[in-house]
């Protein structure tokens, strides 16, 4: 199978370097160091410039190191954000630089611009999943509490991790944002089933009558997004945000 490319990689800001270079940093793995900020346009055309050289290199590493985790370590950022829920892929480029964190979204591009390190941009990342989250699944919601007469009364979005949804008696809905990793027809089935607890507070067999009356195959939909988090379409970086 293919690599996808361009590989997670960053750009370092360095005042000590007397030209832009790309290398394979054991712990860091790849970056371009630079001795003057680059737009996220400017670092994807480098890293596209080395890519037989790049290419070569992971390999050989590949080789040598079995484990890929070893090349990408876990707390690097991804290069690409598949959001399977939406049908949505995103290029993340990280710039590294001192000054404060900052998140640029290009959504004409489908691309993220990420300045900053450490723990702040991991919230920013987190933050933005939030504010997709809401903007794209919110609407959905509420336009099924419409078409089935669900006393809906509010909603919103949390970083829940363990639960998709959340439904109080005062008949508001949270749905988690990790909810973008679902598959599509697993994200509809979660706003079905949270819609449905505003009819049936529990779940009782009538509960699931009703949910399987109201979309049929619910049932399945279920059980199939019970260990969704194992999947593979569930990268490993998620678990850090
Ligand atoms: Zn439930």
């Amino acid at each position: 199978m293919p690599e996808p490319w361009p590989p997670p990689f960053q750009v370092r800001l360095s005042q000590r370097a007397k030209r832009i270079l790309v290398s394979i940093h054991p712990q860091r793995g790849l970056e371009i160091v630079t001795p003057k900020r680059l737009s996220a346009h400017q670092a994807l055309g480098i890293i596209q410039q080395h890519r037989a050289w790049i290419d070569a290199r992971l390999h050989a590493r590949q080789a040598h190191l079995p484990d890929a985790d070893a090349i990408w370590p876990e707390h690097q950022l991804p290069a690409h954000i598949h959001l399977p829920a939406l049908d949505e892929h995103w290029q993340l480029v990280h710039l590294a630089t001192t000054t404060r964190a900052q998140l640029h979204i290009d959504p004409a591009q489908r691309q993220l611009s990420l300045r900053g390190e450490g723990e702040q941009i991991w919230s920013l990342l987190q933050r933005w999943f939030i504010a997709h989250a809401k903007a794209q699944l919110l609407p959905a919601l509420h336009q099924l509490a419409e078409i089935h007469n669900d006393p809906l009364q509010g909603s919103g979005i949390r970083w829940n991790h363990t639960r998709w949804g959340s439904c109080s008696r005062a008949g508001r809905i949270n749905l988690s944002a990790r909810l973008l990793w679902l598959e599509p027809a697993e994200m509809n089935y979660v706003l079905h089933h949270e819609l449905n607890h505003l009819h049936h507070f529990n779940h009782s067999p009538a509960f699931w009558q009703a949910l399987e009356a109201r979309l049929p195959g619910a049932l399945l939909l279920d059980r199939g997004i019970r260990h969704a988090e194992r999947r593979a379409s569930f990268p490993a970086w998620l678990r850090l945000v």
